[in-house]
C-alpha cells in the first residue's frame, strides 16, 4: 500500500472524534510534541483552577478550606475519578504521594498478606525506580528478575513467591503484558500482583477489577497531563483492605483528629495515605480530571493504535532500515508508543529537538515517541517523520552541538 500523504492525514484528522480534545491544551506554536508519555501537556483551564485554589480556597478560605472545599478528602475524591479511567471501583484508589513511594506501600501491604512466603519477583527491565525501591524493602526476600529473554515468569513462580510487581506497559519498548493472563498467573501460584500503570493510565482502557488485580500504582504528570510532579495514586482490592504499610502516618489513622497517641489504621483505602496531600498539586490534576470524566477510552485506544500504526509504516517506508522499531507491531501487546533504536538516538534526538519535534531519548540505544490522542494528530505524526527522515539523511545529527549531554535526556 502507498503511503498516507500528508493530505490524507489532514482528512482524518478532521474526521476524528477526539479532535476536539485538541482545543483544550496549550500546545506551544510550531511544536510536535511527542513526550506525553514523560511530562503531559498543559490543560488550557488548569492555571485558571490553579489560580482558584490559591487566590480563592487558599488565599480567602485560609484553613477553613480543609473543610469547605474538601481539601481533607482529595486523595479519595481524585482518586474515584482516577479509578474511572483505571478501571478501579470507587472506594479503592486515592491520589497520593510519588509512585514510587507508592510501589513501597503497595509491596509492603502485599507482602504483610504473605507472611509465610519469602520471594519477590520483579522485571529486569522495569523503570528503575521500581527495582530500586524493591531493593531498599527487600531485607531478607530474594529479589527474582525475569526478563524478554528469560526467565520467564513461569519458571520462577513457585510456593515461596509471596508478590509480583510488574509494569503493565514498558517504559523502554513500549511493549504490553497481558494483565488478565498474567493476573491468573500470578494467583495460581498464590502469589499477589502489583502492577505499575504508569504507562497505561490514560493511554489506554485498563480494567483492574475485572482482571482481579490486587494492588495498583501509577503516576499522573504522563497521559493523564496532571502537571509535573502531580500525585501519584495506589489501589488496594477491597479484599486487601486489611493489609498493613509501614508509611503509618496520621493520615492514614483512623480517627486523625483524636490526635491520639498510638497509631490505628483507617478501614478501607485511607490507611494508605500518609501525610498532608500537597493542595496546589491536586488543583492541576484536578483540572486535568476534568477533561478524562468526558473522554470515550475505547475512542482513546482506537485512536492510540492508529497513531502509531501510521507512525511505524512511514517510519518502515520513509527512513530506509536507518533505525529499527523497538516496539511490537501486534496491537495486542503496544501501548501508546513507538521506540526506535539507533545508535546514535541521543544526538538524532537533540537533532530532532532543534527542528522542533520532542521526544526523549533512554539509554542505551532508544529514541521514544509517546502519542496521547487527546493531542496528538494524524499530521503531527506525518511531519514528525518527515523531519525524523530529513535528520538522517542530511545526517545533521553529526553537529557536535548535539552530541553534548543534559543532565535529563
Ligand atoms: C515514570 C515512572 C515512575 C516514576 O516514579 P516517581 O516516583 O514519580 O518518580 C515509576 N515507575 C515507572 C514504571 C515509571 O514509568
Amino acid at each position: 500500500m502507498p503511503d498516507p500523504t500528508r493530505d490524507a492525514c489532514e482528512t482524518r484528522d478532521a474526521h476524528d472524534p477526539l479532535r476536539p480534545f485538541r482545543d483544550e491544551f496549550v500546545l506551544p506554536d510550531g511544536l510536535i510534541y511527542l513526550d506525553g508519555n514523560s511530562l503531559g501537556a498543559l490543560p488550557r483551564h488548569t492555571a485558571e483552577r490553579v489560580a482558584h485554589v490559591v487566590t480563592q480556597e487558599w488565599g480567602q478560605g485560609l484553613i477553613r478550606s480543609w473543610n469547605d472545599a474538601g481539601w481533607f478528602d482529595k486523595p479519595r475524591t481524585l482518586g474515584d475519578r482516577v479509578g474511572g479511567l483505571i478501571g478501579a471501583e470507587p472506594g479503592t484508589v486515592v491520589v497520593c504521594d510519588s509512585t514510587s513511594v507508592n510501589v513501597f506501600k503497595a509491596l509492603s501491604a502485599a507482602l504483610s498478606l504473605r507472611p509465610d512466603r519469602d520471594v519477590i519477583v520483579g522485571d529486569r527491565d522495569n523503570f528503575p525506580t521500581d527495582l530500586y525501591i524493591t531493593q531498599g524493602l527487600a531485607g531478607d526476600h530474594e529479589h527474582r528478575l525475569i526478563s524478554v529473554d528469560g526467565p520467564s515468569l513461569a519458571e520462577v513462580l513457585d510456593e515461596r513467591v509471596a508478590v509480583v510487581l510488574l509494569t503493565h506497559v514498558d517504559y523502554r519498548t513500549g511493549r504490553m503484558y497481558d494483565m488478565a493472563a498474567v493476573t491468573e498467573q500470578v494467583h495460581a501460584a498464590g502469589a499477589l500482583i502489583v502492577w505499575d500503570l504508569c504507562h497505561s493510565a490514560g493511554a489506554l482502557p485498563i480494567d483492574l477489577d475485572g482482571c482481579g488485580a490486587d494492588f495498583a500504582v501509577g503516576c499522573t504528570y504522563k497521559y493523564i497531563n496532571g502537571g509535573p510532579g502531580s500525585p501519584a495514586f495506589i489501589h488496594a482490592a477491597t479484599r486487601h483492605h486489611e493489609a498493613t504499610q509501614p508509611l503509618s502516618g496520621w493520615h492514614g489513622h483512623a480517627r486523625p483528629f483524636e490526635f491520639t497517641g498510638t497509631y490505628e489504621p483507617a478501614a478501607g483505602i485511607s490507611r494508605f495515605l500518609v501525610g498532608t496531600p500537597p493542595l496546589l498539586s491536586y488543583a492541576g490534576l484536578e483540572a486535568s480530571l476534568d477533561l478524562w470524566d468526558r473522554v470515550d477510552l475505547t475512542a482513546l485506544r482506537t485512536k492510540s493504535l492508529a497513531l502509531t500504526d501510521l507512525f511505524i509504516d512511514l517510519v518502515d517506508s520513509r527512513l530506509g532500515g536507518r533505525v529499527e522499531v523497538a516496539t511490537p507491531r501486534d496491537h495486542a501487546v503496544r501501548g501508546s508508543q513507538v521506540s526506535l533504536r539507533h545508535e546514535d538516538g541521543y544526538a538524532v534526538m537533540q537533532a530532532l529537538i532543534a527542528r522542533g519535534v520532542i521526544g526523549d531519548f533512554r539509554a542505551p540505544d532508544l529514541i521514544r515517541f509517546g502519542f496521547t490522542p487527546l493531542y496528538t494528530s494524524y499530521v503531527d505524526v506525518w511531519d514528525a517523520v518527515a523531519t525524523l527522515a530529513d535528520v538522517l539523511e542530511t545526517e545533521e545529527w553529526r553537529e557536535s552541538r548535539f552530541a553534548k549531554r543534559l543532565l535529563v535526556t
